[in-house]
Order: structure tokens, then C-alpha cells, then sequence
């Protein structure tokens, strides 16, 4: 993910710090006129999903732990009844490594036209370059990456297992999302044919060559480091201009469901992140649930440092994201 704000606004300041607290009453106001049996989300399995990951290394292109990393998931996504492809691709990185990328989708009724999207990036930063000591060291990767993804593959097990939604459901784990350039170092090579940014090469590859022919969604739901204890979801701006009704379809349910300490109804800038090119190349209205820090701006202070392991990881926060996208698919008809 990168940092670098596309339109920022200096609204942090302005921001009122919300407390984190219990989880609130159900806002009345927008339950939902129709019932509907939603699975439970299970937080503790997706925290074992998430620690799952880690336990491989930190899941760099090119390395062992992101190649076991890879096979995993599509074990994973089998075992669970979806229909999995994958989608390999060779990229080139800003400071001109060869990598060999794996796109991984998993589908559940797949003949379904109405079709929901909800991805995440899988690959982990090389090097921590945020933070204060060793620069060039690895991390873990907990929040940035294996957050997302646990969640997903949470939801993917409550598909295999549960009555599936009317809708039909894609995940999408993106790969080579985040070896991006470092701040004030510029690319010493070209920009390679069929890319445009540094960032986000997965999604980039996705949206040019989508597993299906003709594939469209109606929507997406990109998630980015929704894992950290007490974290906070700022409505962020390229979601809004992008796919406004989405954002408030999500900020809503969270809301019903009394995750409005985490789902903070506030506009924010927006950032370079999959979801951009799923919506400019890729043509499908997709949001991104992304943590932004009050006061602080877009991410925590773990953000491509050290800091990005498995104790920063809260059950809570993967519960409250989870719970809010399987109440947000299943609501679909
Ligand atoms: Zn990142």
C-alpha cells in the first residue's frame, strides 16, 4: 500500500478521536426490512489464519515462504468448495528485480450474474523501510497483508461450510501489491509495458486480464490492514468518488451491527491502494476498507516497520470487519 495521498486533506486535525470502547447498541435507524440468516464470523479462526501466514515468513516474491504461502491458499480455497484459479504472471520491480506473481481467485457459484468481489493482497513488503532502526530488514507482515487475507479465507470457510448468499462471491488474493518505491527514491528504469504504477501489480495485471472473459462485479470490497487493535476505517476518498452507494451500504451494516467505533462515518484523502485499478482499468465499483488513524493520517505506526507482527493483531477488529462483509453479501438478493 502506498502512502502517498492522491488528494489528500489536512482533516486530521480536525478529526474527533473516537474512544474504543465496547461494542455500541445497534443504530435502529438502519435495520435492515427484511431477515436474513447471516453465518457467524468466526474472529478466532480468522486470527489462526492470520498467524497461519506468518508462521511461513514474511511472504516476499521470489522467496520460499511466499511460494508455500501460495499453494496453502489454494488448498485452502479447494478444501472449502470454491472454484480456484490461478493466475501466473512475471512483473518487474522498481529497482529491477524479476519476480514470478500469482494471482489467486477463489469463486463460490460461480454461474451466479450478480456477483460480489472482495479481495485482498497477500504479498509482503521486502524490506521494512519505515522503520527506525533496520531499514532493510524483513517483517512479518501481520496487518499489511495477512490481515485481509485471513479474513477472506474466514469467509471462504463459512462459504464452503454454510448455506451460501443468493449472490455469487469472488475473492481475490492479490499478489505484488506492496514492493512500491521508497519514499524519495525515484526508479532508476523504465515503467515495463503493461504497468503503470510500481504499486499494486497484481491488481494492475488482474484488471488487463481478468480471469474470465467479460468478468464484471457488481461491486468490490478491497480490505488493507484491517487487523490492529482498536483500528479505525475512515471513509476513504477514492471509494467515495468511485462507488459512493457502496461506502454507504458498508458504513451502514457496520453501524447495525454496533462497529461504529471501528467504521468511523468521517471523509478522508484518498490513496494508492488494488482498489484504483480494479476501478480504472477494471471498470467494477470497488471500496477499500483501509486503517486511517486519526490524528495521524492513513495506517498505523507499524506501517512497513518491524512493528508489523502478530502482536499488534486484535481478534476484535478481524471480528468486526468480518462479521460486517458476511452481513453486507448475504443481504444481497
Ligand atoms: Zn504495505
Amino acid at each position: 500500500m502506498n502512502k502517498k495521498i492522491i488528494f489528500g486533506l489536512a482533516l486530521s486535525v480536525l478529526l474527533v478521536l473516537q474512544a474504543c470502547g465496547p461494542k455500541k447498541k445497534p443504530d435502529e435507524t438502519t435495520v435492515p426490512a427484511r431477515a436474513v440468516q447471516v453465518p457467524v464470523f468466526n474472529a478466532d479462526s480468522a486470527y489462526l489464519f492470520v498467524e497461519k501466514q506468518v508462521k511461513f515468513g514474511p511472504r516476499v516474491p521470489n522467496t520460499k515462504a511466499h511460494e508455500q504461502a501460495a499453494d496453502y491458499f489454494v488448498n485452502q480455497f479447494k478444501k472449502q468448495g470454491a472454484t480456484v484459479i490461478v493466475q501466473d504472471f512475471d512483473a518487474t520491480t522498481w529497482d529491477n528485480q524479476k519476480v514470478q506473481l500469482k494471482n489467486i481467485i477463489a469463486s463460490y457459484t460461480p454461474a451466479a450474474k450478480k456477483r460480489i468481489l472482495l479481495a485482498a493482497h497477500w504479498d509482503t513488503r521486502p524490506y521494512a523501510d519505515k522503520d527506525h532502526e533496520k531499514k532493510d530488514a524483513s517483517f512479518e507482515g501481520a496487518n499489511d497483508g495477512a490481515s485481509g487475507v485471513g479474513v477472506l479465507l474466514e469467509i471462504s470457510r463459512l462459504l464452503g461450510q454454510e448455506k451460501l448468499p443468493s449472490v455469487g462471491v469472488d475473492l481475490i488474493l492479490f499478489d505484488g501489491e506492496d514492493w512500491g518505491t521508497k519514499d524519495n527514491v525515484k526508479s532508476a528504469i523504465a515503467m515495463p509495458e503493461g504497468f503503470e504504477d510500481w504499486w499494486c501489480l497484481g491488481s494492475q495485471y488482474w484488471a488487463k486480464h481478468k480471469h474470465q472473459k467479460n468478468y464484471s462485479a457488481y461491486y468490490g470490497i478491497l480490505l488493507d490492514m484491517v487487523g490492529s487493535k482498536h483500528a479505525q476505517f475512515f471513509r476513504e476518498g477514492g471509494s467515495l468518488e468511485y462507488a459512493p452507494s457502496v461506502v454507504e451500504k458498508v458504513w451502514n451494516t457496520a453501524s447495525r451491527l454496533g462497529y461504529t467505533d471501528y467504521f468511523v462515518k468521517t471523509n478522508v484523502g484518498a490513496i494508492t491502494d488494488d482498489h484504483v485499478f480494479v476501478n480504472e482499468i477494471g471498470k467494477i465499483p470497488m471500496i477499500d476498507i483501509v486503517h486511517y488513524q486519526s490524528g495521524v493520517g492513513f495506517f498505523g505506526d507499524y506501517h512497513h516497520s518491524r512493528k508489523d507482527n502478530l502482536s499488534i493483531i486484535s481478534k476484535e477488529t478481524l471480528g468486526a470487519v468480518g462479521s460486517t462483509l458476511m452481513n453486507v453479501v448475504y443481504y444481497e438478493e
